[in-house]
């Protein structure tokens, strides 16, 4: 028995292929039956859906250049922002210190500084490798300060200021008391 494959037209007034019934195989699911099989389409057909996906990707990018720049420019909603990358780091070690000294590196708790590189990866729309170009420091030591890992206090000097927007002390206080 041979299954006829429903159709039908992409909702979107400007697909390229409005015209037409399409076979829903050119759609997402919307619902799924038990098996897996498609149930109902979504009203977009999947080139409509993934111009939609990068243009709501360039309206995510906006919002948070907005949210970057009203932040920044007023210091009671910084201050709180600070406050918030500090946060993390007090919620998992307890006391602001730093870690350890090994071969005369500073080591330092990554936290701050990775919630400092998510924030600064929404603003700009930008990647961990676009980044560490621009810092001048490995892509492998983001990835790793993201995951976790104890991050050496030069590698977070260099970003801070090649991104001039955070000073060391803000991030790390500890740093900076006795
Ligand atoms: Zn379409």
């Amino acid at each position: 028995m041979v299954t006829i494959e429903p159709t039908k037209v992409c909702a979107n007034a400007e697909c390229p292929r409005a015209a037409e019934r399409q076979p829903w195989s050119n759609f997402h699911a919307k619902v799924k039956w038990e098996d897996g099989t498609m149930r109902q389409p979504q009203s977009r057909c999947k080139t409509c859906h993934a111009v939609a996906s990068n243009s709501n990707r360039e309206a995510k990018r906006r919002y948070d250049r907005r949210r970057y720049r009203r932040t920044r420019n007023d210091p009671e909603a910084w201050a709180r922002r600070l406050e918030d990358m500090r946060f993390q780091y007090r919620a998992r070690r307890g006391v602001a210190r730093v870690n350890r000294r090994q071969y005369g590196t500073v080591l330092l708790d990554s936290a701050p500084f990775a919630d400092w590189l998510r924030w600064i990866v929404g603003r700009d729309d930008t990647s961990i490798k676009g980044l560490a170009v621009r810092f001048g420091v490995g892509d492998k030591t983001l990835r790793e300060a993201l995951k976790g890992r104890d991050v050496e206090l030069a590698t977070v000097e260099r970003a801070l200021i090649a991104d001039d927007t955070i000073a060391l002390r803000e991030l790390y206080p500890c740093l900076y008391e006795g």
